[in-house]
């Protein structure tokens, strides 16, 4: 019933005070856990529940564990060749819901050296470019606007370990199935067993179902 049970690294924690977000909610206390043994999961949960800081502060403890901020591959600088690795992919139906998982990830990720980036479709795609040449370790992204990254060559997902599909019943009855299914399932995205997977829905229809089957390994369910 508390954020200190959950064993979290010191500056996640102490990130977590600074948001003054004092007891976890429902879906936080139960997917922190699951996330943090590792396990994929697929969790029913409504906009509002807490569900961003939820898969957030798990994937953000992995990444300073695994690999401390030092380790952390060089964010790539200023040079607009370069293409950005990220370790961590979040993908959200809208920009206005990558905007808000971003700005959270930003409070998380303070002091860290864990570089969060946002990339969504209906704004200048230069912009987001010079953005993602100052580093992007975690990646906040709406899926059109991700594949033309990854087609510009400015995005590879080789490295990604924790890949989250947040609303998942929204972005296909947005019709980004497709897109999807080219990010998750080709372009060299790291294969489920090496990658942790997190999917998230209000709902859970057929077709999310069959989304589950394919992208996550052994996982868990959770409905809150
Ligand atoms: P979400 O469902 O992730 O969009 O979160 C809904 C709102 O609740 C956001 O404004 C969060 O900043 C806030 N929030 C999430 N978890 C907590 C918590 N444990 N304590 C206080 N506020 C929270």
């Amino acid at each position: 019933n508390s954020f200190d049970d959950c064993s979290l690294t010191e500056i996640i924690a102490n990130n977590i005070k600074l948001a003054r977000y004092t007891r976890p909610t429902p879906v936080q206390k139960y997917a922190i856990p699951i996330i943090l043994a590792k396990r994929d999961l697929m969790a029913c949960a409504q906009t509002g529940s807490g569900k961003t800081a939820a898969f957030l502060v798990p994937i953000l403890n992995h990444i300073y564990e695994n690999g401390p901020p030092k380790n952390l591959p060089e964010p790539q600088k200023f040079s607009s060749r370069i293409k950005q690795y990220p370790l961590a992919l979040v993908l959200s139906p809208t920009r206005e819901l990558a905007c808000q998982i971003y700005d959270e990830s930003l409070k998380f990720a303070y002091r860290s050296r864990v570089k969060p980036c946002v990339v969504y479709g209906g704004a200048d795609p230069v912009q987001q470019m010079n953005d993602l040449d100052r580093g992007c370790h975690l990646l906040v992204a709406t899926p059109g606007r991700l594949v033309d990254m990854m087609e510009r060559g400015k995005i590879s997902l080789e490295l990604v370990k924790y890949l989250v599909l947040d609303e998942a019943d929204r972005m296909l009855d947005m019709g980004f199935e497709p897109q999807i299914r080219r990010i998750v399932l080709e372009d060299n995205m790291t294969p489920t067993g090496s990658r942790l997977t997190m999917m998230f829905s209000a709902t859970f229809p057929k077709k999310v179902q069959e989304l589950a089957r394919n992208f996550l390994d052994n996982y868990i369910f959770l409905a809150v």
